[in-house]
This record gives C-alpha cells, sequence and structure tokens, in this order.
C-alpha cells in the first residue's frame, strides 16, 4: 500500500489523464487486456487498498473492492475503465473515480452502511476489441457464457479465452452472488441535461437496440468501358439505403446509422461486386424498432430490384429495452437540494444494463456533457458538474445503505 491517505477526485482524475492516451489525437487507446488497461486495473487496486477496500477478481477479470460493513444484500456501484478506440476520457473511468470518491464521501459523513458496499470495474465494456459490448458483465451475471465467449477474436486473431486464461483462469463468476442494488455514474452521451439545465439526471431506461448486416451483391466491372445502364452497382444500393435510413429514423423520430462498410473488390477502376453494410439502429420501443429496420429493408429492396442488384439482412445482434426499476429511479431522483432530478433514458448500452435485465435493480446517474459528444476525445465534463455527480452518487449510496 503506497498511499495511505485516499485521493480526491481531481488527483485521482490527474493519475488516470496520461494513461493510455495518444499523443497524435490526445483520445484513449483502453482495450481489455492490454497494458494501459493493466496500468489502470493496477491503479484500481492501489485506490482501493488505499481505502481497505478487500479486492475480489472474478475469473474473466472483473473487479470489485468491497467494504465489508453491515450485513445483507450488497450495494455497488462502478462502471468501467476500457475505452472504445481512440475514445474520450469520461465514458466509464468516471463511474470509477466517482464510485470512490464517493465513499470516501460516506466515510467523511459518518455513514455507517447497513449493508456491504462494493465498488466495481467489469471488463470490456466498450467491446472495442472482442466486438461484444458489456462482456465483462454479460458473463458476470451469465447472460453470456464463457463456452461463446472464449472463442471471441480481436482483429489480430487472440481469442479472449487466451487473454483471460493468461490473467486468471477462466470459468464462472459469483462476484454478484451478494449484490442487492446496482448503481453506475455515467458521463451522459447526448445533451439531454444541457436542454433541462441540470447537473445531474437518472436513467429511466435504455433503448432497444440492433445491428444488421447488409449484403448487397451485384456485379464486378470495369468503370471505364462498362456503360452505365449496364451496370448492375451494388454501391448505389447502398448508397440509397443509407440515404433512405437516414430519412426514416429521422422522420420517426428514432436512430439509424450505417456506420462500417465493406467493399469488394475495393478498387477505384471497378464497379463493385458486393457492399457489406452494417446498421446500428435504436429506438424507443422494440415495435418502432422492427418497424423501422423492416422499413428500411423494404426500400432497400426495392432499390435492388431496380439496380438489378440484390440484397440479404441479417440481424447480429438485438437487445430488447432496458427499463430500469422504476420505484428505484424515483427514490434516487427525488428531493434533493436543487429539487428533483430529471429522469431521462438513454440510447447507449451500459454494464448497468445487462445487471437489471439479469434480475438485480439497478440505477442510472449520468453526469451533463456540454456537448453530447462521446466516444471521442472531446467527450468532457466539467469539474463542478463532476463533484455534484460524486455528491449525487454519495447521496443515493446514502439512501439505499440506511
Ligand atoms: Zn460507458
Amino acid at each position: 500500500m503506497e498511499r495511505t491517505v485516499p485521493d480526491d477526485f481531481e488527483r485521482m482524475w490527474a493519475d488516470l489523464a496520461p494513461v493510455g492516451r495518444s499523443a497524435v489525437s490526445g483520445g484513449y487507446f483502453r482495450q481489455p487486456f492490454t497494458a494501459p488497461e493493466a496500468e489502470l486495473r493496477g491503479w484500481f487496486r492501489e485506490q482501493c487498498a488505499a481505502r481497505a477496500l478487500r479486492v475480489e477478481e472474478d475469473a474473466f477479470g472483473n473487479l470489485v473492492g468491497w467494504w465489508d460493513v453491515g450485513s445483507g444484500p450488497a450495494v455497488v456501484t462502478g462502471s468501467h475503465l476500457d475505452s472504445v478506440l481512440d475514445g474520450g476520457a469520461y465514458d466509464g473511468p468516471l463511474g470509477v473515480v466517482s464510485a470512490l470518491a464517493a465513499v470516501d464521501l460516506l466515510r467523511a459523513r459518518g455513514v455507517a452502511p447497513a449493508r456491504p458496499v462494493g465498488v466495481s470495474v467489469f471488463v470490456e465494456e466498450e467491446g472495442s476489441r472482442f466486438g461484444l459490448a458489456c462482456l465483462g458483465s454479460r458473463l458476470a451475471t451469465g447472460t453470456v457464457s464463457w463456452e461463446v465467449a472464449r472463442e471471441l477474436r480481436d482483429g489480430d486473431g487472440v481469442a479472449f479465452g487466451d487473454v483471460v486464461e493468461g490473467v486468471v483462469a477462466g470459468g464462472s463468476s459469483s462476484l454478484l452472488a451478494s449484490v442487492g442494488t446496482y448503481v453506475e455514474l455515467h458521463v451522459e452521451q447526448g445533451r439531454d441535461l444541457v436542454d433541462r439545465g441540470a447537473a445531474v439526471g437518472v436513467a429511466s431506461g435504455i433503448w432497444p437496440h440492433g445491428r444488421y448486416r447488409f449484403e448487397f451483391a451485384g456485379s464486378a466491372n470495369h468503370a471505364g468501358t462498362t456503360r452505365m445502364e449496364d451496370r448492375a452497382d451494388p454501391m448505389l444500393t447502398y448508397a440509397f439505403t443509407a440515404l433512405g435510413a437516414n430519412k426514416q429514423a429521422r422522420l420517426a423520430g428514432e436512430r439509424a446509422t450505417f456506420g462500417r462498410v465493406s467493399v469488394t473488390p475495393n478498387g477505384t477502376n471497378a464497379v463493385p461486386s458486393h457492399v457489406t453494410a452494417w446498421l446500428d439502429a435504436r429506438c424507443s420501443t422494440s415495435e418502432s424498432l422492427t418497424a423501422l429496420v423492416d422499413g428500411i429493408t423494404a426500400q432497400a429492396t426495392d432499390r435492388a430490384g431496380r439496380d438489378g442488384t440484390s440484397l440479404t439482412v441479417t440481424a447480429e445482434s438485438v437487445s430488447p429495452a432496458v427499463a430500469f426499476d422504476a420505484a428505484l429511479a424515483a427514490r434516487v431522483a427525488a428531493d434533493h437540494e436543487d429539487g428533483d432530478w430529471p429522469v431521462i433514458p438513454t440510447q447507449a448500452g451500459h454494464d448497468a444494463g445487462i445487471l437489471s435485465a439479469a434480475g438485480i435493480p439497478s440505477a442510472m446517474l449520468f453526469v451533463r456533457n456540454p456537448t453530447g459528444v462521446s466516444h471521442s476525445p472531446a467527450e468532457h465534463a466539467e469539474l463542478p458538474d463532476c463533484l455534484v455527480g460524486v455528491s449525487a452518487l454519495a447521496d443515493t449510496l446514502e439512501r439505499l445503505l440506511r
């Protein structure tokens, strides 16, 4: 134990600032089981030691620092330390640093918790290395099996099973067995709180979310000698589909994005034979998600008929809506110095959603993000808002621990 006095929020934040940061973009590369992430995990263990929190690590590398007080079901709070590729500083670490600072605040307030308290760090929340978001919390809750997870591979073909087994023995997890309530504080990934003029908000739920592979097939040919009217060009069908998806989502008040595309043969002087593009769609209800994706598919299929191309659509993953425990959210949001905190939905997935779906009552606190930009080096929260977040989290824990 190098540090005997717990660091405050600003010092902890300064500790993390350089870890995994690109000198070129200023963004973060904190992929699971890489050197920067290992450094963050070491830092977390140090911080727990400084607070006499007993660290428990499960077979997948998920961590909880336990404050062994009280009895009965535990209240756990935390987030994740990994980032997307070239991500921001706040998505994940803000929840972990705030959780440690909230424990300090509870102790400074002289709170004697009636139940055990844990500070958690889940592995591979972003899915930026092995492709499945919330992998650590899915494994900890049994939502995904070890047999499936161990075969997930990163861009270099390295299997998750190999890196995890290099760190700890893969298998099962009982890390969450004693957890009665989970609370995750997170930087907001939109501008709802800016519009509402609130530093902090509480999550009502997470929109349903799907990822769909659109495979457009046509005929490869010479870009110069093939007459325009003789082409079967899947790029045109794709381009029309991307524009159409955007328009349909805007008209419906939902979200549709083609953010990834792969072209064959991908030559400047060739009409392509195949275009594969991935649609990310998120809607306020499962019915509207189905309707939106069906509408985009119908429009694309119609266009393919006119282009002489064909289209196959495969759902790669569909996550149902998450409704957080409404009574818990109301209890977290009510009666604060500045009145009630707004209760708002989010369009982004989180570990708290996985735990909630697995039957653990969960709540989320959001801290205002001035631009709403996230998953980017521009992601930001102002220090005063972060400190409001810490005290909001401490208030929440205090309510849950009495
Ligand atoms: Zn996150």
